[in-house]
């Protein structure tokens, strides 16, 4: 099934963390562009490893591509896609023009690496939830999961994750996704996490077709333990413990390279 023509927008997807939405890719790029080529990623690897942002799609013609979405049943409109929806320098602009035309709530999931930056910070002001992404408590576990572009590091990154947060009038999700480079570095990550402060933490394994192997329950169990511990007050989401809502795609090619494919 599908709905040709459709560029920049995918979905609906059904998400265990926020219901039905429905996917803007702000990048949209031929060749996946990204300022990580995480070992985990369940879109593919990052042809174009970069950390400049620039425009890749034109505001006008995404909103144009909005009006024209069928008129299914969603709870969130989320910035994603196949690879970081930062790197689009007009991110702001098009938070601005969704706003004129859909009243969802709408949401940016970042990898945070240009957090440091003051333009992507505002950018993602204009949300009203951020899920920013958490993954590696030393330079040398990011560079490991992550594999970032040069010259970004985890400290400057959190850095940023404290500045924006103090200020953020919205929601702040903090993401850490596990798999085996960082399964002992629960307690150095929650820590990382409890001084930035997030309104919620996802502890997360990938579940979608991936590179590397998901941790099962029962260690993805000690993990969570481990942050709810640390992180005590800030309420903790895993995996294995939410339900899933259901939701059909109405084009499942251009959901899938911006999602990547479910697990058989
Ligand atoms: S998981 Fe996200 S941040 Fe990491 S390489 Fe894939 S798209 Fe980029």
């Amino acid at each position: 099934m599908g709905f040709p023509g459709y560029q920049y927008i995918y979905g609906p997807v059904a998400s265990w963390r926020y219901g039905r939405s429905l996917g803007i890719d702000p990048v949209s790029a031929a060749k996946k562009t990204c300022s990580f080529d995480c070992v985990y990623c369940q879109v593919g690897k990052t042809v174009l490893l970069t950390d400049q942002r620039s425009v890749f799609v034109p505001t006008e013609a995404l909103i144009g591509e909005l009006q024209r979405v069928p008129p299914v049943e969603i709870d969130q409109i989320t910035f994603a896609g196949n690879g970081e929806p930062t790197l689009a320098a007009n991110l702001g602009e098009m938070i601005r023009g969704i706003r004129n035309i859909r009243s969802e709530r709408i949401a940016v999931i970042t990898n945070a690496s240009l957090i440091w930056r003051p333009d992507v910070r505002e950018d993602l002001a204009l949300a009203d939830v951020v899920i920013a992404k958490l993954d590696a408590a030393t330079e040398t576990m990011f560079g490991d999961v992550n594999h970032p572009a040069a010259k970004l590091t985890i400290e400057e990154i959190c850095g940023g994750l404290r500045v924006f947060k103090k200020k953020f009038k919205g929601r702040m999700v903090l993401q850490a996704m596990f798999v085996s480079p960082n399964r002992d570095a629960a307690a150095g990550i929650a820590k990382r996490a409890l001084s930035i402060g997030p309104d919620e933490i996802e502890v997360n394994t990938p579940l979608r077709v991936s590179p590397v192997k998901p941790l099962g329950p029962e260690e993805m169990a000690g993990i969570t333990k481990i942050f709810r511990e640390i992180c005590a007050g800030i309420p903790v989401k895993t995996v294995y413990e939410e339900e899933r809502k259901k939701s059909e795609p109405f084009c499942r090619e251009s959901t899938e390279r911006r999602r990547g494919k479910e697990s058989a």
